[in-house]
């Protein structure tokens, strides 16, 4: 049986009969991998508070002949989004975006190949949440290096309808997925980018994530930017995250209910350190 150790990215997990858990997760240089780990759901279980989505970790894994699933050997949590606790707006903001990033990861990671550029957006992104960067502009940095990786963020250098520049801000119309300026837009409504999104996103498209407290996004433009994100990534996953619907119930009650403890009163959905978000 060849034995690899890899670094990698912990996307998801889920339960395997009694005690072991199936977990997903993305390598550097061997792409996105399913292995076992055995014993993982016992209390005194060496793989406790390493599997939480999103932690970069050296992994040890043991494949198999013929077999797709590999046995995961130990991992060796090098940065986690449970160090963002305490750190970060709000604890559950921060798990829950790591779950969100670990998904969207998943859904457009490779089964058989590296894609090593992917690898080093997660890892990168992991490092600035573990950090304590502030939560909202990662995840619309994220989400716009993500779409740009896959070769589908529209262009935001100029308008691709007349050439100019986008210097009254732009529209995405109603279907389609691209920016146009206001005098191409046609009448029928559409969502729009300020200056200040699009601003935004020339900076992202030049800085690295643990660069981005320097860069500024107030909370109007990055409503603008996470409504255009959300359009982009269901026009091209055709269908809407799991993840996505948490953080939409996590940010409604943070604004619902102000100070109270998220976690606890999340019941369902709750993000609670050494529990996996997944069961
Ligand atoms: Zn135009």
């Amino acid at each position: 049986m060849p034995v690899y150790t890899s670094d990698a990215l912990i996307l998801r997990t889920y339960k395997l009969g009694e005690a072991d858990r199936i977990v997903v997760f993305l390598t550097r240089d061997r792409g996105k991998k399913r292995g076992v780990a055995r014993g993982a759901r016992r209390a005194r279980s060496k793989f406790i508070g390493t599997l939480e989505p999103l932690t970069r970790a050296g992994v040890a894994y043991y494949e198999r002949e013929l077999r797709d699933l590999v046995r995961i050997n130990y991992v060796e949590p090098q940065s986690s989004p449970l160090a963002a606790i305490g750190r970060a707006q709000g604890d559950a903001a921060a798990l829950g975006h790591a779950a969100y990033f670990a998904e969207l990861i998943d859904e457009w990671a490779p089964e058989a190949h590296a894609d090593e550029r992917l690898y080093r957006l997660g890892a990168s992104v992991i490092d600035a949440l573990a950090g304590g960067a502030a939560v909202p502009r990662l995840a619309r940095y994220f989400e716009f290096w993500l779409l740009r990786l896959q070769g589908v963020y529209p262009q935001v250098s100029s308008c691709p309808g007349c050439g100019g520049a986008f210097d009254g801000g732009a529209v995405m119309p109603p279907r389609d997925s691209h920016y146009l300026c206001r005098r191409c837009v046609p009448a029928a409504g559409g969502t729009t980018l300020s200056i200040e999104a699009l601003r935004f996103l020339r900076s992202a498209a030049a800085c690295a994530p643990e660069a981005l407290d320097g860069v500024a996004l107030d909370e109007a433009p990055a409503r603008e930017l996470e409504t255009v994100h959300r359009r982009l990534i269901h026009v091209h996953l055709e269908k809407e995250l799991k993840s996505a619907r948490v953080l939409r119930e996590i940010s409604q009650e943070s604004h619902g209910s102000r100070g109270a403890d998220l976690r606890v009163s999340h019941g369902a959905h709750a993000f609670e350190p050494g529990r996996q978000p997944t069961d």
